[in-house]
């Protein structure tokens, strides 16, 4: 455990020195990289701060609902203006990454500009390409990592509703609705402390995950059905899916999240991988049970990384080649199962 009351004294600074603050999410960013996004917004807003949001990339829809992610600027949709904001920043705050290529298109202008830069972030091995890195892996989400730095900072606990409804979808999210990840006694205090501010966390829970387009459901069942191998011999399972797949089950961004998540919900199976044919190369993302540490597997094998059980990673060749890639590196790695 990282003693966090370390960093209060710098980021109290960072914070009342800056004019104009610029909040930057992952690429495909998902509930955590937005609710730690919305989350210091709120807090900053609170404070009088003048503060801009910007993400990579496209929001996915079941998060467009949350308030404050109207003001989201999408740098590949808008990038004159998203350019002017970076240079505009004198602090630009990332969240939920820890290496410059999550900030997709946006990587060069972002790295290229003079503002003080701060991260804070929840995984393994962070680049070293900031100010001030705050990382502490051993936080369930970036959100609650967040939560904890603003109350230290505030010298308070620092609640209102709309900033816990952005970390309460951080947390669920990022740790499965509290079934995986390092969420821990603390975590629990902190949510019953988001409950207090009068969310209701059925409307969110149904928000976030009953929130489906029968095209979305009807591709679940198909992957599961069709394209689902299982290899009991190396307690793995994984699912693969071409673009014609997708394409056929009138596929839209996000359709595929949680997929990768299912085959560990069959007995002995302690290992996850999920294949998507992309344009030029293949997505993968993996999840495991216990000790195997899924994130090493990516990044020795597929040029990517995550945590111990969730991570992800990519490959450039075909679905067919990247599979028996994978095949054939998951043997050299049954020893570790
Ligand atoms: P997902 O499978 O949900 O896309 O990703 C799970 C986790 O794996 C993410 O939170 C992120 O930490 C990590 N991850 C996924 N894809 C990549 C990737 O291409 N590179 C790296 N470094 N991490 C990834
Ligand atoms: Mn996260």
């Amino acid at each position: 455990m990282i003693d966090l009351s370390k960093y209060t004294k710098e980021l109290s600074k960072l914070f009342s020195t800056a004019r104009n603050i610029l909040i930057i999410c992952h690429i495909n960013p998902d509930g955590d990289s937005v609710g730690a996004q919305l989350a210091l917004y709120h807090y900053f807003k609170s404070k009088g701060k003048s503060v801009d949001l910007m993400a990579p990339n496209n929001l996915q829809e079941f998060l467009k609902w949350m308030d404050g992610v109207d003001e989201i600027n999408i740098f590949i949709k808008e990038r004159k203006k998203c350019r002017a904001l970076i240079e505009k920043a004198d602090l630009i705050v990332m969240v939920d990454f820890n290496q410059t290529n999550r900030l997709g298109e946006s990587e060069e202008a972002v790295m290229a500009s003079n503002a003080k830069k701060l991260v804070i972030d929840h995984h393994l091995n962070p680049e070293n390409f900031a100010d001030l890195i705050i990382s502490d892996p051993g936080k369930c989400s970036t959100s609650e990592l967040v939560h904890e730095l603003i109350c230290n900072v505030n010298g308070a606990t620092f609640m209102n509703r709309s900033y816990a409804e952005a970390l309460y979808v951080g947390i669920i999210t990022d740790t499965g609705n509290f079934e995986h990840g390092a969420y821990s006694s603390k975590t629990f205090r902190i949510v019953a402390d988001l409950l207090d501010t009068g969310i209701v966390k059925e409307e969110i829970i149904n928000l976030i995950y009953n929130n489906f387009s029968s095209d979305r459901i009807r591709l679940q069942g198909f992957a599961l059905n069709q394209r689902m191998v299982v290899l009991p011999e190396y307690r793995s399972a994984y699912i693969y899916l071409s673009k014609s797949d997708l394409k056929e089950y009138n596929h839209v961004k996000g359709d595929t999240e949680g997929f990768v998540n299912m085959p560990l919900s069959i007995k002995g199976i302690n290992f996850a991988a999920l294949f998507i044919e992309k344009d030029n190369f293949i997505k993968l993302s993996f999840r495991s049970k216990g000790k195997f540490p899924s994130n090493e597997f990516a990044s020795q094998y597929f040029s990517g990384g995550g945590h111990l059980n969730a991570s992800g990673g990519e490959y450039s060749d075909t679905l067919e080649n990247t599979i028996a890639y994978f095949l054939k590196v998951l043997k050299e790695n049954v020893w570790r199962f």
